[in-house]
């Protein structure tokens, strides 16, 4: 029987934009794997976004995707709606020392307009996501997180109610927030320190140049594969003990370099898993779970998943999943 995708299937819903049906996720996503979804919505304004989603039928599960670097999307696909902004949602308009960006704008993008305007968010610059999933992630490197620069926030909820918080009113932690589940950011408002232009831009290509030499950045992979131990926030990050970081651990248990099929923990750091070509989500994520498992055996340390996971599993026929 087909599923309707809205509440009333004898009212023509009118939106604009573009709603596929069975669609691919492996090809937009970072770590290149995973099934098809059911929907596809690409919206093309906020006020189309908030029609749709007050059409919407209550039993579809919906999911928002950014850039999709910080996402194994199974390889049984997603059973809902996966909404998308796209291009008309990347806009960046810097003003003194605040930058208002809409939510599919890239975090590199974001980091590098706000240098030329002479404001410091140089460490968005080697964040590969959009600023929608970096909120939602509080993401961060090089000491700074993106809740310590964030003052607003707008976004869509479920009932298509476009509402706005300030950073106050939302709650952060170590790669995490209290965006509510069924918020979609449209949009942001960030502030920066000022700073002469010329030394942000040179700022930005140390942290490229570092960036390229620790982590394995153009392959497909998903970025930090398990949170740190040691729970570091912004101010914590500081003080980090290497033996509470997770690459520390998973390199001391000897995993480096292994392999299950194509998905490998990297060589170049082993808190990423890495796709060599032709993986399967099932292999990056039982590759991610024989490694929780030798971890805990050797250090006593049950390391938690960052990378969100979504979709349905699949059980080839006579094998057993190692989860
Ligand atoms: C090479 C590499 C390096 C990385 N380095 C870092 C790093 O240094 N620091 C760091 O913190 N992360 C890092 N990451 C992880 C990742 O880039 C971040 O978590 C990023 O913020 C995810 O953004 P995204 O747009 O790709 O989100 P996605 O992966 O698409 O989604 C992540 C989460 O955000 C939600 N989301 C996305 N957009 C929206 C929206 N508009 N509204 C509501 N929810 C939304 C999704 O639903 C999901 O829950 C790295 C990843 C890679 C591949």
């Amino acid at each position: 029987m087909e599923i309707e995708l809205f509440k009333d299937p004898n009212l023509a819903v009118t939106y604009h934009g573009v709603l596929k049906k069975d669609c691919s996720l492996g090809s937009i996503n970072w770590l290149g794997v995973g099934g098809n979804c059911d929907w596809l919505y690409q919206p093309k304004s906020y006020s189309d976004l908030a029609h749709f989603l007050n059409h919407l039928a209550d039993e579809i599960p919906y999911f928002v995707l950014g850039a999709g670097s910080n996402l194994i999307v199974r390889d049984g696909g997603y059973r809902g709606l996966v909404i998308r902004l796209g291009r008309e949602f990347t806009s960046i308009r810097c003003k003194n020392n605040r930058v208002y960006a809409k939510a599919f704008a890239k975090d590199s993008q974001i980091a590098t307009k706000a240098a030329e305007n002479g404001i410091d968010l140089t460490f968005l610059r080697t964040i590969p996501g959009t600023i929608g999933g970096a909120v939602k992630m509080n993401a961060g490197c090089y000491g700074a997180y993106l809740a310590d620069h964030l003052l607003r926030v707008t976004m869509v909820n479920r009932t298509g109610e476009i509402y706005s918080l300030s950073a106050e009113e939302l709650r952060f932690s170590y790669r995490s927030s209290s965006i509510p589940e069924d918020a979609i950011i449209l949009e942001v408002e960030l502030q920066g320190e000022r700073e002469d232009s010329p030394k942000l831009l040179a700022r930005i290509e140390t942290y490229v140049d570092q960036r390229n030499h620790t982590q394995p950045t153009g392959t497909k992979t998903a970025g930090s594969t398990f949170r740190n131990p040691s729970g570091c926030s912004s101010k914590l990050g500081q003080n980090e003990k290497t033996d509470r970081l997770a690459w520390k651990l998973i390199d001391d248990a000897g995993l480096r370099g292994v392999r299950i099929g194509d998905a490998q923990v990297s060589k170049k750091h082993s808190n990423f898993l890495v796709n060599l070509g032709n993986a399967t989500a099932a292999q990056v994520e039982n590759l991610g779970e024989m490694v929780r498992r030798e971890v805990f055996k050797k250090h006593g340390v049950l390391l938690e998943w960052e990378i969100i996971r979504i979709g349905e599993l699949v059980y080839p026929e006579n094998s057993r999943s190692l989860n």
